[in-house]
């Protein structure tokens, strides 16, 4: 029954997805011994930030984004989802959605729209294109995280250095990735702190 009721909640919330499960290889050690944590882990959740118009239910279920054909610079992003207590939160769900490379949303398809379950350590991965800039935003992707029995977070992550931060209304300085140290700014690191 209580798996019933999980269905039919992610149903509701447009995550469509069989129950969570635990894939726990698709974060290779390089990846973990590479990346800083973009954050200390505390007791205060993942700041909230606005659901923007180009939001779709019922996304796919991939961690690969980035396909033949789509614009953009290459961009790797993992992360740990950890609850309010620090830990590592398995079975988490992540729902991404973003502009490609030029500015432009797919809101017809599901081009750069995919969710994912955390794995038994809470990790993500979400190999994807670096989103363009389009009126009135800054460079962001767009993401609604829900830790099994919590309630959804909808939020976006930023990146560093980028000129239009300042001047957009929604951007959030504690929602910034990180930058891996040597990788050209083609792989980041955003950690997530979930109700749980
Ligand atoms: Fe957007």
């Amino acid at each position: 029954m209580r798996d019933e009721l999980t269905r039919r909640r992610f149903f509701e919330l447009g995550l469509a997805l069989p129950l969570p499960f635990v894939a726990a290889r698709w974060l290779r050690a390089s990846d973990a011994r590479a990346l800083p944590p973009t954050k200390e882990c505390d007791d205060h959740p993942t700041d909230a930030n606005a659901l923007g118009p180009f939001w779709k239910p019922r996304s796919p279920k991939r961690r690969v984004l980035r396909k033949p054909g789509i614009r953009g610079t290459p961009l790797l992003l993992t992360g740990t989802v950890y609850s309010t207590a620090c830990r590592p939160l398995a079975g988490a769900v992540l729902d991404f959605w973003q502009a490609d490379g030029r500015g432009v949303y797919d809101n017809s398809g599901f081009r750069l729209r995919g969710h994912q379950v955390t794995d038994g350590n809470g990790r993500y991965r979400l190999a994807t294109v670096l989103p363009g800039l389009y009126s009135g935003r800054t460079r962001h992707i767009h993401v609604r995280a829900k830790a099994p029995g919590g309630p959804v977070l909808t939020t976006q992550i930023y990146f560093p250095g980028v000129g239009r931060n300042e001047s957009d209304g929604l951007f959030d300085p504690d929602l910034l990735v990180k930058w891996a140290s040597g990788s050209n700014r083609r792989r980041a690191r955003f950690d997530f702190v979930l109700q749980h």
